[in-house]
């Protein structure tokens, strides 16, 4: 990773933590992560316990991001969450397009693309998910996918913003898996990632954090973060355990 980005290692907690849980998971951590220093730390919990951590981890190292946001600012949109409503309780940032909500909830690139400025003028850090199928891979679309991908979900992203983004990139069927991207795998995805950013501003390119996210875990995590473009982590299963995540924080 370069000295010039600030490594980042967020925690996707997906549909997990009730408040209570979230209360007891947070209080684990943050003795744990007292000593680290020289990276940013992010936890992702459910919508309902935004507020709770934003509050249990003020004055510490750890920044709180939800896990989705519509592009409304208000609106008639049952069951969706706007971002005012997220920066009023003291949410940093936001996952965009992680694949669950792409594959499941089916999140497409027409709805990312409006959803991505609109985070960055509301002051969020948005962390844009993108990454390939097990079959994509096979038949040799990997570059295909991220190119669509990137270009299609950072279209309305003025230029001089770039360098303001997260992306991390997640192959599919490495997450909750077990089966981690090697190396070469992760670093050629992601200096794939980088050029594509630079063909629009080559100087942003070089602030723009790319994140590895896909069964890391503390083994596996220095190898991977100590890639020239790999700039942190999107951890999912691993950052439920206090121990397990505040051991890839102290390897970024
Ligand atoms: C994720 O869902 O973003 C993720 C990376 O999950 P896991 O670490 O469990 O593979």
């Amino acid at each position: 990773m370069s000295s010039a980005r600030i490594p980042l290692i967020a925690g996707n907690w997906k549909m997990h933590e009730t408040i209570a849980e979230a209360e007891q998971l947070i209080a684990a951590l943050l003795p744990a992560l007292s000593t680290v220093s020289g990276v940013d730390v992010a936890i992702c919990p459910p919508f309902l316990a935004l507020q709770a951590m934003v509050e249990s981890t003020r004055g510490s190292r750890v920044q709180v991001y939800a896990q989705n946001m519509h592009h409304a600012p208000e609106g008639a949109y049952t069951g969706e969450v706007a971002a005012p409503m997220l920066t009023e309780v003291g949410v940093h940032g936001v996952l965009l397009g992680h694949s669950e909500r792409r594959e499941m909830f089916g999140e497409s690139d027409r709805e990312l693309a409006q959803k991505l400025p609109v985070a960055l003028d509301a002051g969020l850090t948005p962390v844009l998910c993108v990454g390939e199928t097990e079959d994509e891979r096979e038949r040799g679309d990997t570059e295909r996918k991220l190119r669509h991908q990137v270009q299609e979900d950072l279209a309305h992203v003025p230029d001089d913003q770039l360098g303001d983004l997260v992306i991390a990139y997640e192959p599919i069927w490495a997450i909750g898996t077990g089966q981690v991207a090697t190396p070469e795998q992760a670093e050629e995805a992601i200096g794939f990632i980088r050029a594509l950013v630079a063909d629009r501003a080559p100087e942003q390119a070089e602030r723009t954090r790319l994140l590895y996210g896909g069964s890391v875990n503390p083994d596996n995590a220095a190898e991977l973060l100590a890639l020239p473009d790999v700039d942190g982590a999107l951890v999912g299963g691993a950052s439920l355990d206090a121990t397990s995540f505040a051991a890839i924080v102290a390897a970024g």
